[in-house]
């Protein structure tokens, strides 16, 4: 199975069997973090690394869809950023590596994270002998970011979110889903006897989902053919395109699970807020029957 995170002792001893700090060790790792990227549209591998400040390593690879618009995909740097965010890695990104120049919607999304100016990244591709660190604040001038919009008390990604919500109708978690003919017989009922986890992980993921700007959070869950259930919040940005669908994000929980092919997503749920101005479900519908047409997507309104 392909590794997204290295735990905080085994970076320690590997960094010391090469005679490197931890962060010295990043830029090797940029390699094996491209090759976990899906990039089939352009075929440009990228790679992002990340050391938290619990001290874990996490990766990052892009993820392109074919047959959907570009802006479903995922980048490097935004799969580092959920990966990070869904498993806890502290509130801090330290250090990062990645392969190539981040593009302007990476260093935009970066600023959702606090005290990011701080954080010390290399680019592995550039033609100096040794890479050497520098400040994010020095690839980003004169930033637009949370601060514009937010007062100072405001969770950011990577902090502690709770959005306090449950489902609007409760009959929602004992509610068979309807329509599983899409599925073979085995499928049909491991998905009947998981629904209730993956309900649940869908709401905790939109209580966990950071959206400021718009107050409308979302979470999706998503289950795969051995009864896995993966979840992933909605993230936004201040600058709201490089924003984090709660599909995209469960889609990231899923491959750094090490998930494997797409097709083997079997059901999902949304969670999101009534009527409101930004609402995930027909994005969310698009992407799924795209990427797993048999999968089935059940909505849950939440208050
Ligand atoms: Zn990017």
């Amino acid at each position: 199975m392909a590794n997204y995170i290295i735990s905080a002792s085994d970076a320690e001893s590997i960094a010391k069997s090469k005679n490197l700090t931890v962060p010295q060790l990043l830029p090797s790792l940029v390699q094996s973090a491209q090759s976990l990227a899906r990039p089939p549209i352009s075929n440009f591998h990228v790679g992002a690394v990340g050391l938290s400040s619990d001290g874990r390593i996490f990766f990052g690879g892009n993820v392109e869809f074919p047959g959907l618009p570009l802006h479903h995909s995922i980048h490097a740097e935004q799969f580092l950023i959920t990966n990070l965010a869904a498993h806890g890695g502290g509130p801090k990104l330290l250090y990062v590596a990645v392969s190539a120049a981040p593009c302007g919607h990476c260093r935009q999304f970066l600023q959702e994270l606090r005290g990011v100016c701080d954080t010390q990244i290399v680019i592995t591709d550039q033609p100096q002998e040794n890479p050497v660190y520098k400040p994010i604040s020095s690839i980003l001038p004169d930033p637009f970011g949370p601060f514009d919009l937010l007062d100072q008390n405001t969770p950011l990604i990577l902090e502690k979110h709770d959005n306090k919500l449950s489902f609007k109708d409760d009959d929602f978690l004992t509610e068979k889903f309807s329509n599983l003919s899409n599925l073979s017989n085995g499928y049909s009922e491991l998905v009947m006897k998981n629904e209730v986890v993956l309900k649940n992980k869908a709401l905790e993921a939109a209580r966990e989902s950071h959206a400021p700007y718009s107050g409308c959070p979302s979470g999706v869950a998503l289950m795969d053919c051995e009864g896995k259930v993966y979840k992933g919040s909605y993230m936004e940005s201040a600058a709201y395109n490089p924003s984090m669908m709660p599909v995209q994000a469960a889609l990231v929980a899923y491959m750094a699970a090490g998930g494997g092919g797409y097709e083997r997503i079997v059901a999902a749920v949304l969670v999101e807020k009534e009527g409101v101005v930004v609402r995930q479900e027909e994005t969310a519908r698009l992407m799924l029957n795209h990427v797993s047409p048999k999968c089935e997507l059940r909505v849950a309104h939440c208050v």
